[in-house]
């Protein structure tokens, strides 16, 4: 018997992104972990696609003359630095 993967992607829902699979707000809690783990190595790569997300984003979200939220930055970009930070400080923690 094969079981058939029922599970959503998280994935951001346009143009209101939502997530699709926990309509949280894109990118939900699940959404940032899979990012971060997948871009772990690259955390710098993992910047700039969320900087073209959160352009689309604010293209998208504000297409009929809405003000921009506030926390786009937050939203999209601040939770990508702890990942560098912590990348960085590895670097600095090793004993020489
Ligand atoms: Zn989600």
């Amino acid at each position: 018997m094969v079981t058939v993967r029922r599970e959503a992607n998280h994935l951001g829902a346009r143009p209101s992104w939502d997530c699709l699979a926990c309509t949280q707000p894109w990118p939900c809690a699940h959404a940032k972990e899979e990012l971060l783990s997948e871009f772990r190595r690259h955390p710098s790569s993992l910047a700039i696609y969320m900087s073209s997300y959160m352009d689309e984003a604010l293209n998208d979200l504000t297409a009929h003359g809405e003000a921009p939220p506030p926390d786009l930055y937050e939203r999209f970009l601040s939770w990508v630095r702890p990942s560098i930070a912590r990348l960085s400080k590895e670097d600095h923690d090793t004993p020489h």
